[in-house]
């Protein structure tokens, strides 16, 4: 028998109206976690098909984790499908009845009729608390086989998850200290590769994932049940001499919690002159919390015309250079330093896309200049893919270099 299953409940899963994160989420939890999803499936809001999945089910996995469909709607038949595969009736749970009525007391809503629907669960099924919102999950044993049941809301789902489901699923815990994720940025995956190959080939018991996503790779090194633990450790610190200043941190890091925290330690302050990123370098850095320590503002300069008149961007560099062009990051990146009084002023301006692009500048060109004491013209970068990947990409490679 097959260890996990995750079982997606939702006919806008299968009309392809919002992606499976939950899914994909599950599955990563669980994997750091040391246990691992077998198999994924996804099955409309019909009764038949939600209860023959689930038998199928279980006759073939230990944990059965379902998702979606629990809520008080018409369409929300989670609960009918498991009492159907495991021959169970539907009963009345006053206490639960109750909970639904304070939560709706407290955020001062009245409860309407059909939200009770929710307080009915199979005959043997424990209530999972639902901390975030009124659908309680639920827990069940049928024909030797777990069976959790969580609503399809992901802060709700990941809640459950983290409380109830993961010290039943991947018990006894296998997670050790022997995990390590290290964050990597500003080199591709197969240069990437190339250089740390001969250590991977040496690393006996050691077990090495590569995660290109959005401009950075994380590297996953696990150890195997049974090898070394200074080996890994000595494994590990290989990796960190090698790749050097492409490693921006490990764990759960992100790239622009690095930068934030590389201000605040030297007391920097910095702004922003966005053009072609629309704000998004300035959204990504205020997203960690106590930003205001380090972040003094920044300006979307759009139009030309604002970026002579908020940064004193010369006319006559517009003329002979163009917006997008080193003079211009150059100016822009000194004008919105001074606008701020800022330690640190940082430009970017390109070509995003889809139109806009020139044989001379074509879409994905990018320009930025970082000025502190000096100012120093990053790079002309030349960014592939359409207008969201253009901005991302460029966002990431200036906060990639703001840290260095
Ligand atoms: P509700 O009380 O909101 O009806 P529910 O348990 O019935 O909760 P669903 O109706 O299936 O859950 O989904 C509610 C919302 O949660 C969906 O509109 C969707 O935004 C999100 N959701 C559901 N399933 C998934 C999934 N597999 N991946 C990502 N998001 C999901
Ligand atoms: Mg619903």
């Amino acid at each position: 028998m097959d260890d996990i299953a995750v079982l997606s409940v939702g006919d806008e899963l299968l009309f392809g109206e919002i992606d499976n994160t939950n899914a994909s989420w599950i599955a990563e939890r669980l994997f750091d976690n040391g246990c691992q999803v077998n198999e994924i499936i996804t099955v409309p809001d019909k009764v038949d098909v939600i209860a023959s999945k689930v038998e199928r089910l279980l006759s073939e996995y230990k944990n059965i984790i379902i998702t979606g469909g629990l809520g008080p709607t018409q369409d929300d038949i989670t609960r009918d499908g498991v009492a159907r595969a495991t021959g169970q009736e539907l009963i009345y749970r006053p206490e639960l009845a109750d909970n639904i009525k304070s939560f709706f007391n407290e955020i001062g809503k009245e409860v309407t009729e059909n939200n009770y629907r929710q307080a009915y669960l199979p005959a043997d099924a424990e209530p999972i608390l639902n901390e975030e919102g009124t659908a309680p999950g639920f827990y069940l044993v049928a024909e030797g086989s777990n069976i959790f049941v969580l609503p399809g809301v992901p802060v709700e789902m990941k809640r459950m998850i983290d409380n109830f489901v993961l010290d039943r699923v991947c018990q006894p815990r296998q997670k050790n200290s022997y995990d390590l994720t290290l964050r990597v940025a500003g080199i591709g995956e197969a240069a990437l590769e190339d250089r740390i190959k001969d250590i991977i080939n040496r690393s006996e018991g050691i077990a090495f994932r590569f995660l290109p996503h959005g401009g950075e790779i994380s590297i996953k090194l696990s150890l195997r049940p049974g090898f070394d633990p200074d080996n890994f450790a000595k494994v590990v610190a290989e990796i960190k001499e090698e790749l050097g200043y492409y490693i921006y941190g490990e764990g759960d890091k992100s790239l622009a919690g690095v930068v934030s925290d590389l201000l605040r330690e030297n007391n920097f302050s910095l702004a922003l002159a966005e053009s072609c990123t629309g704000g998004l370098i300035a959204k990504r850095l205020t997203d960690i919390p106590g930003a205001s320590d380090f972040f003094k503002g920044g300006v979307i300069v759009y139009s030309n015309a604002s970026k002579v008149r908020l940064l004193g961007l010369a006319e006559e560099i517009l003329e002979k250079e163009g917006a997008v062009s080193r003079l211009a990051a150059d100016q822009m990146a000194t004008g919105v330093k001074e606008l701020f009084d800022a330690d640190f002023g940082v430009s970017v301006t390109g070509i995003a896309g889809p139109g806009g692009g020139t044989d001379e500048k074509p879409v994905g060109l990018v320009y930025s200049t970082i000025c502190s004491n000096s100012c120093e013209f990053q790079e002309r970068w030349s960014f592939s893919g359409d207008r969201k990947k253009v901005r991302w990409y460029a966002s990431q490679y200036i906060l990639n270099k703001l840290r260095l």
